[in-house]
């Protein structure tokens, strides 16, 4: 099929959930990604932070492969192996003592508010427990995960939603406090908010989150679904803030591509959940395992923290010289290869994503009108010369 003939007949058949740029992806090698007419894009983008170790990585693929031949699946009601390794990893990288696997970062945050709902159940015999999450917070579709995303209209046409949720501001630790009361089960944040616009929490703030839930037994859910998995320089971003969560999500990076999350918690945590608690026919499937404990071998291997935590610096580093020199760029946030501008109300940022993709180069964008910069954790210098050269050519032409 030729690209028109794709994308009329994906406009007839999917539903209008998304607005699609106008390109029809066919394959991938390493940073770039190529479409049905064979034109390069180099990507900073990585299918929405998910394919860190770069397209087409011959590892990975083999992995993929060899575990196809032998079992794509089996149910949770027996044991398999690559569960094993990539629970292993998985804890061993978090600092968490156990996991349960999903197939997605919404299911991963579902069952994490279900755990920590459950924690609060056994320990007062009492239900209905609140959850404080935060303003401009993305934490999934489904009706739970809905339930304590930040954004409003993301919400409202499907209220009723999941009760007991109160709204605090982020790096706000005043107003944390306010929403605090004797049923409070638990609080849910990301570490670095990502599709709110790249902001960091400051370290202040989540020590103080931190010391507030210990002393009151709140379940601390850190969403690391976006920032984790080494995008920001650490296996995990709360690891550069000097605090551990209670519970932790993760999914997009966690397998690299093969639909893949997990919620991981401490012991303390995990042992609210009894058989028949909760569970699922495909999380945690060999396949998707066995993708995840090679993208965990794969990351020592390829030294990809050290990557980010270099190329990383050299990307910020650039990207504060284009908002020093361009007025149009409001702020620069991020961390690692988390990077946002905030690009001045006057200029919509779908504008300069759609210049950025005609000039060859994909790049997202965030809330609050941020140009959001999710490369592969193994891009190089010259492949951030060459993004940072496009998005000036891009700004300079508005
Ligand atoms: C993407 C994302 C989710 C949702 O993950 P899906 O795999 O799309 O369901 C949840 N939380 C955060 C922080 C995310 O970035």
């Amino acid at each position: 099929m030729d690209s028109k003939a794709i994308m009329s007949e994906a406009e007839e058949l999917l539903m209008k959930t998304y607005n699609r740029f106008g390109i029809v992806l066919d394959h991938g090698d390493g940073v770039y990604l190529y479409d049905n007419d064979g034109k390069a894009y180099l990507d900073f983008g990585s299918g929405i932070g998910v394919f860190a170790l770069g397209y087409n990585n011959k590892e990975y693929n083999d992995a993929l492969k060899a575990q196809i031949d032998k079992l794509v699946h089996t149910s949770n009601l027996f044991y398999n192996e690559p569960a094993v390794k990539a629970a292993k990893a998985l804890t061993k990288a978090s600092g968490m003592d156990r996991v349960f696997f999903t197939n997605s970062g919404t299911e991963a945050v579902e069952g994490a508010v279900k755990l920590a709902r459950k924690y609060y159940y056994k320990k007062k015999g009492e239900a209905y427990s609140e959850i404080i999450a935060f303003e401009h917070s993305f934490h999934g579709r489904s009706m739970g995960a809905l339930s304590v995303t930040g954004t409003k209209h993301y919400r409202e046409p499907f209220e009723p939603l999941v009760g007991g949720v109160k709204w605090a501001e982020y790096n706000n630790f005043d107003s944390v406090l306010s929403n605090i009361t004797d049923k409070t089960a638990a609080i849910i944040m990301e570490t670095v908010q990502g599709e709110g616009g790249i902001y960091p929490a400051d370290k202040d703030f989540i020590s103080k989150v931190r010391k507030v839930c210990d002393e009151k037994d709140i379940v601390l859910i850190l969403d690391e679904i976006q920032c984790g998995m080494g995008r920001t320089g650490s296996m995990f971003a709360y690891e550069q803030y000097g605090v551990k969560p209670d519970i932790v999500t993760s999914a997009k990076a966690l397998a690299c591509g093969v639909p893949f999350g997990a919620f991981a918690a401490t012991e303390k945590f995990a042992a609210a959940f009894e058989p028949g608690d909760h569970g699922t026919t495909y999380g945690g499937n060999p396949l998707a395992c066995a993708a995840s404990a090679k993208v965990f071998e794969l990351f020592e291997k390829e030294k990809v923290l050290e990557n980010v935590k270099e190329t990383g610096a050299y990307l910020s580093a650039k990207l504060d010289e284009l908002t020093d020199r361009y007025p149009i760029i409001k702020a620069h946030r991020g961390l690692g290869m988390m990077q946002g501008l905030q690009i001045d109300s006057s200029v919509k940022v779908g504008a300069l994503v759609t210049k950025c993709i005609e000039k060859g180069m994909l790049v997202l964008s965030a809330g609050g009108n941020v140009l959001r910069l999710l490369p592969p954790l193994v891009i190089r210098k010259e492949d951030v010369d060459k993004a940072v050269s496009i998005i000036e050519e891009v700004i300079s032409d508005n």
